[in-house]
């Protein structure tokens, strides 16, 4: 009753003017429950930079929501299904029954009409949103909705493509399911293209990677000179089919390597001979992960820094040391700020067989907890540990907190020798401190790579 008399106070028009032509609209279409919309005169659906924008007279007139308009708060109000969900023009956060949430693109003003993410109301009204790029059509479906579902094309039996990254001139894509890639060479640019059919991206995959609504993205690709950039998309609908697609600085050759587990690799470390296995010619494979990522920041320091970005700092400098090493191969699970699930930083290290595995990371606790510890599951991974604690202790300078066991996923799961490193406290000001000072880390990774040889040889 208190919502609806606040609402009778609001200043509430809804919005009839037609919008105008538009370089980057284009005539949409939308189907709820496998029917088409009928869209009013002058309604145009608009793709911006991979974000689907309609205008709210849709949401009211078309998807038969309640739809408010504030012109003095610049603010939308959506109300269906029991859910309120708040934009304001140019904010980038919503409110969705009291609870902050951010959208991916804002509400836009545009000629008279606010324009708002048709993804992002819809799935917060309960509905399955997914989109088609051949067609230029976006797919409603709401919650009751019991379909005929053609094409099958959500049938559940699709591989999922769970998780992307690049790291030593390698592509390493992570399923759930039977991945059989069609890899192809093409020129004109030069690019390889690779084509998982019966495939879609995971729930999770956008949230964890760069995914926009039409299911394209990219990966953050720097410091390799054979390679520009990595894109990918869901490419068909039938059947539906992801791919993948390395672009090249020029024509080169690549070696796929593919099991059972779900993860495959593309592999740039290729000459005109069959390239080498990571690790082989006696050389030991070391993998370095670090710790969290993404939308998945870890700890939070006193000063409001992030794990996931020290355990990516540290990982990358100790990489780059090892690439010196003639006797050691090293790869990362990941060399930007993208997420991995734990079992898929598993799977790189098993898949590539790597001698050593090393999870970076650091702690959180009271703000009087201090110093350096490290952990490991197995018994096989203890010797490892000690000679990886002793160096790292000493260049980091903080107490001791002794290498311990430590019932942790990645150390359990993989099947090497594996550590994970405590490297101090994120919330213990003098650690922070240490943790976030370029010259510590430079030590720090040099030190690691020094127990590395130690334990090597
Ligand atoms: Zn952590």
């Amino acid at each position: 009753m208190k919502k609806f008399s606040l609402l009778m106070f609001l200043f509430i028009i809804m919005l009839v003017f037609p919008k105008g032509a538009d370089a980057s609209s284009y005539s949409a279409k939308i189907y709820m429950n496998e029917n088409e919309l009928n869209l009013s005169q002058g309604v145009h659906v608009e793709n911006i930079n991979g974000t689907v924008m309609v205008p709210i007279r849709v949401i009211s007139e078309n998807l038969g929501y309640s739809v408010s308009w504030n012109k003095a708060a610049q603010k939308v109000t959506v109300q269906g299904g029991g859910k309120t969900v708040e934009m304001v023009v140019g904010s980038s956060s919503a409110n969705i029954d009291g609870n902050r949430e951010n959208i991916a693109k804002a509400p836009v003003l545009r000629g008279g009409t606010t324009i708002i993410p048709i993804r992002f109301v819809s799935e917060q009204m309960g509905m399955n949103v997914s989109w088609n790029n051949h067609e230029k059509a976006v797919y409603l479906i709401t919650p009751d909705y019991v379909g005929s579902n053609p094409g099958g094309s959500q049938n559940g039996s699709l591989t999922t493509i769970d998780g992307i990254s690049f790291s030593n001139n390698r592509l390493m894509v992570a399923a759930t399911g039977t991945v059989k890639p069609k890899v192809m060479t093409l020129t004109s640019p030069d690019r390889i293209v690779i084509d998982i059919e019966n495939a879609e991206f995971s729930k999770d995959f956008g949230s964890n990677n760069n995914l926009d609504d039409t299911y394209h993205g990219d990966l953050a690709v720097t410091g390799y000179p054979d390679v520009k950039s990595v894109r990918y998309s869901l490419f068909n609908n039938n059947p539906s089919t992801v791919r993948m697609v390395i672009d090249l600085s020029y024509a080169k050759n690549y070696t796929l390597h593919n099991d059972a587990s779900g993860l495959f690799i593309v592999d740039l470390n290729t000459a005109s001979t069959p390239a080498p296995e990571p690790g082989a010619k006696g050389k030991k494979l070391v993998v370095i992960d670090a710790g969290h990522g993404a939308h998945d920041p870890g700890a939070i320091s006193v000063s409001k820094k992030k794990e996931k970005d020290f355990a990516l700092s540290l990982a990358l400098k100790t990489a780059k040391l090892l690439q010196n090493d003639k006797n050691i191969d090293v790869v990362l699970t990941r060399s930007d700020d993208t997420f991995l699930e734990l079992r898929d930083r598993v799977k790189i290290a098993n898949n590539l067989k790597a001698d050593v595995f090393i999870s970076i990371h650091a702690n959180a606790g009271p703000s009087s907890a201090s110093g350096t510890e490290t952990f490991y599951e197995r018994s096989s991974s203890k010797s490892l540990a000690n000679v990886i604690h002793k160096h790292m202790l000493k260049a980091v300078g903080l107490k001791d907190r002794k290498v311990k066991y430590g019932n942790f996923h990645v150390i359990r799961e993989t099947n090497m020798p594996a550590i994970l490193l405590e490297v101090g406290f994120l919330t213990n000001k003098t650690d922070e401190s240490k943790l976030f000072d370029n010259n510590v880390q430079n030590r720090v990774a040099q030190s690691i790579v020094d127990g590395l040889k130690e334990y090597i040889k």
